[in-house]
Formats: structure tokens, C-alpha cells, sequence
């Protein structure tokens, strides 16, 4: 099996997670990926339960570590700033709202590719436009005009994936829109500093009637993190295109909101890495067709309300890889892998009981109702069995491929 090639569509956290696992188990991984760099970015995301093992048997448990973010739980706070709950992260174990280990997105994707070592080559800027299967293999064309053939390929190029397009259909056939948009980005120090926003390590967030919810993290160099949840309704879904559209969405949906509001949507507009997207579900009856699957969020993004993403595409990466290892490269393992994940992946898209709903209340009452729930949660009776809650939510333990005699000799 040694020497299969396998072609990687996608350099975010599965993509660069398969081509680790890929080339340990002695195959040849090509990543391509459509942006011109490594695509920084991001909030934070969490580690746990399997992903964290993962993580440990690629032996970078502590470089997540010492990139991690201290985060000391998440607050709830009214217009005048006053907190109306808390769930402090060591409340549940690290299980809660807030993980164990919180990590921003871009420096575990910078980890990860980082990992991957020499043997892995990456093609940045570029992207597929084609794919023609036959019995032996896949020929690719890519936008550079290059054309190549490959044993099999992963598409890992998230929720919009093109390979899925290509192979699967439309992406309208496989998404399910939840009903909210979301709006992410970064403000330096200097700039959180000069508006007097607050940087006390929590995960803030405010609700407002009308559906709308604004938040804030904290960076790793000590500026802020600023996100926005808000109804899809009435909004035009043209607006997904349209970055100008979408800063102005925001402007007029979070007017007049109180806190720290004012002085987030001021940062927007010179924001260097904004990001806004739907919130939306994949859910696809197979992710195999042929010699092409699919990986993470391109065939099971559970969306960031589960908080779940970065969980399955870690454990997808590591168990496509291990299942194809096992079969000595040969597709079945493709299927081998599928019926691996699925039921975990099912598991993992449940929502939270509400679902989106619940985090962004239409009205006053139900954004004091979320409140107190919060507090009753986290009251001294209702704490164990909440935390009872929280622990039995990953039971998933994928088999051990790296110590399994079927596994090829590692690559050095
Ligand atoms: C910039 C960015 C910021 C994010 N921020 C958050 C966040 O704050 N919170 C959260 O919960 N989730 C966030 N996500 C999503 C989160 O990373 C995923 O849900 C999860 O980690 C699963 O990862 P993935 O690798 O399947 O998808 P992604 O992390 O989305 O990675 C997909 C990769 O494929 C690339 N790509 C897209 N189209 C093509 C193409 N046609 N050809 C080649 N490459 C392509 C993308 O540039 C990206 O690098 C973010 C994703 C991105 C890309």
C-alpha cells in the first residue's frame, strides 16, 4: 500500500489532520487549498472528549497546550454590563460551556500544518474544477491548469465544499440552514485598549430582543475576539456574498444594542479577518462516492452551535486515515470509515435542547428566563446533576490504528 497517492482538498483543521495521519500511515498526501496562505482566524475551539485524545496520540498535546487560551468561563451580562449568570470553566471539569482546552481555530490550524512535516506537499492558491473517476484511480484538474491523477481524494474543504458539488450535487441538496447568521473578528490590543473594551478572560456574551446576540473573547495577545448571532429572518441569503452587505447588516440589526456594542461594530469596519457565515448543517446519506469522501465539515459540519466541528474533524481525519491504513489503502476503507463515524457524527449534530433558539431569545422575558435557568444550573442542588449532564456527552473511543500490525511501518 505504501506509496498511494491521496489528494487533500482543504488545508483547514481536517485537511491538515488527514494528511498527518495519512502520512504516518504510509501513504502520499497532496494538500491543496484555495486561499494564497495558511488562513488565520477564527475563535476559539474546543478539545475534548475523543478530540483530545486524538490530539494526544499525534503528540501535540502540549503545543496546544501552550496556544491555548485561558478562558475563565462564560458570562451572561445585561445592556449596562452587569453579569445576569455565570458558568465559571471549572464549574463542570472543563466540560461546560468552556472546555478543558481552548484553542483559537488559526493556531491549531498553524499547528497542524506544522506537524505534517516535509513529507507533505501543500499547494496553496489553487483548487479542483474537476474530477473523473475510473477503476484505478481519479484524474483531477485543477484552476492552475495542472492535471494530475490520484488514488483517492478527501474532500476537506469545509461546509461550502467543491467536492462535494462535484461529486454529490448541489450544496442546497445537503445543507440544512438553522436559521441564524454568525460574524466573527479580531481587535488588537491597542485598539481594545483605546476603546476601553474589557479583557477579563471571559467568554461575554448579550442577548437583545429580536434575536440578536453579541459576544466577545479573549485573544491570545490580548485583544478581543467579537462575535454576532443573529435571526436569518427577513435578511436575503445573497447577503452570504456580499461582505459589504453583511457588515451593514450587522450595523443595522445591533443599533442601539447596549454594553460594549457601540464599540465592537466600530471595529468591524477595519477588522482584517471578518468572517460571517450561516449557520447550517450538513447531513448527507453517504460521504463515499467511489474513490472520493468526505471529511469534517464538507460532510458533517454540525454547525458552531454544537461546538462540535473541530471535534469530528479531528476524529474523522484520524479514523479515515486508520480505517484506510487498515485496508491497505484499497476504497473499502472509505466505507470502513463511514460506518466508524456515524452514528458518533449524529450524535454529535444534536443541538442543545431550543436549539439556536434558545441562543438567541425572541423577547425579554425568555432572554431573563435563559438567565435564570443559567443560575438554577449552576445552583449548589442542580450543579451535580448538570454535571452529570456534561460528562456523559463523548463517549467515542476509535480504535488504536497506530498500534494495530495491519498499519505500515511510520514514515520518517
Ligand atoms: C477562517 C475560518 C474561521 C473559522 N472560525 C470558526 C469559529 O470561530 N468557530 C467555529 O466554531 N468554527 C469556525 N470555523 C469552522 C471550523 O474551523 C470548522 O467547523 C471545523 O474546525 C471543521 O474543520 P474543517 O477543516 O472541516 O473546515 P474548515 O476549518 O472550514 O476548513 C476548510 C478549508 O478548506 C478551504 N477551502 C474551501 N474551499 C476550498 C476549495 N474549493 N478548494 C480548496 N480548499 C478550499 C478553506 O479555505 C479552509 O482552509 C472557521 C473556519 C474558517 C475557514
Amino acid at each position: 500500500m505504501s506509496g498511494k497517492t491521496v489528494l487533500v482538498s482543504g488545508a483547514g483543521i481536517a485537511g491538515s489532520a488527514v494528511a498527518f495521519w495519512l502520512r504516518r500511515f504510509g501513504f502520499v498526501p497532496t494538500v491543496v487549498e484555495r486561499s494564497a496562505a495558511p488562513r488565520p482566524g477564527g475563535h476559539a475551539v474546543d478539545l475534548r472528549g475523543a478530540s483530545k485524545d486524538v490530539v494526544e496520540r499525534m503528540g501535540l498535546l502540549d503545543a496546544v497546550r501552550e496556544r491555548a487560551l485561558h478562558e475563565r468561563g462564560m458570562a451572561m451580562v445585561d445592556a449596562r454590563g452587569r453579569r445576569r449568570a455565570e458558568m465559571p470553566a471549572e464549574a463542570f471539569d472543563g466540560r461546560g460551556a468552556v472546555a478543558e482546552i481552548e484553542i483559537l481555530r488559526g493556531d491549531l490550524a498553524e499547528i497542524l500544518v506544522a506537524a505534517t512535516g516535509d513529507g507533505v506537499e501543500y499547494r496553496y492558491g489553487d483548487h479542483i474544477t474537476a474530477l473523473e473517476q475510473d477503476a484505478d484511480g481519479v484524474r483531477v484538474r485543477f484552476a492552475s491548469g495542472r492535471e494530475q491523477r490520484f488514488d483517492l481524494v478527501v474532500g476537506a474543504d469545509g461546509s461550502h465544499s467543491a467536492v462535494r458539488a462535484l461529486v454529490f450535487g448541489p450544496e442546497a441538496d445537503h445543507t440544512h440552514p438553522l436559521g441564524a447568521y454568525t460574524a466573527h473578528y479580531s481587535i488588537s490590543a491597542e485598539r481594545a485598549t483605546a476603546d476601553g473594551l474589557d479583557r477579563d478572560d471571559w467568554f461575554v456574551v448579550h442577548n437583545a430582543p429580536g434575536r440578536r446576540m453579541v459576544g466577545t473573547r479573549p485573544d491570545r495577545d490580548g485583544g478581543v475576539k467579537a462575535m454576532y448571532v443573529l435571526g436569518a429572518d427577513g435578511v436575503d441569503e445573497a447577503v452570504l456574498r456580499d461582505p459589504t452587505a453583511q457588515r451593514a447588516l450587522l450595523h443595522e440589526r445591533f443599533a442601539g444594542m447596549g454594553w460594549q456594542t457601540p464599540a465592537l461594530l466600530a471595529a468591524m469596519d477595519t477588522a482584517e479577518d471578518f468572517y460571517f457565515d450561516a449557520y447550517t448543517q450538513v447531513k448527507m446519506p453517504t460521504w463515499v462516492g467511489g474513490r472520493v469522501v468526505l471529511l469534517g465539515d464538507a460532510g458533517y459540519c454540525p454547525s458552531p452551535a454544537s461546538g462540535q466541528g473541530t471535534n469530528l474533524a479531528l476524529v474523522g481525519a484520524y479514523v479515515l486515515a486508520g480505517e484506510l491504513a487498515a485496508a491497505g489503502g484499497d476504497p473499502a476503507g472509505l466505507a470502513a470509515y463511514e460506518s466508524a463515524m456515524r452514528e458518533y457524527v449524529e450524535r454529535n449534530q444534536k443541538l442543545m435542547p431550543g436549539g439556536v433558539g434558545a441562543m438567541i431569545p425572541k423577547s425579554a422575558p425568555a432572554i431573563r428566563m435563559g438567565h435564570l435557568l443559567n443560575r438554577v444550573m449552576m445552583s449548589r442542588p442542580l450543579r451535580p446533576l448538570a454535571a452529570r449532564a456534561f460528562a456523559a456527552e463523548d463517549p467515542f473511543t476509535p480504535r488504536d490504528y497506530a498500534a494495530e500490525p495491519t498499519s505500515p511501518t511510520r514514515c520518517t
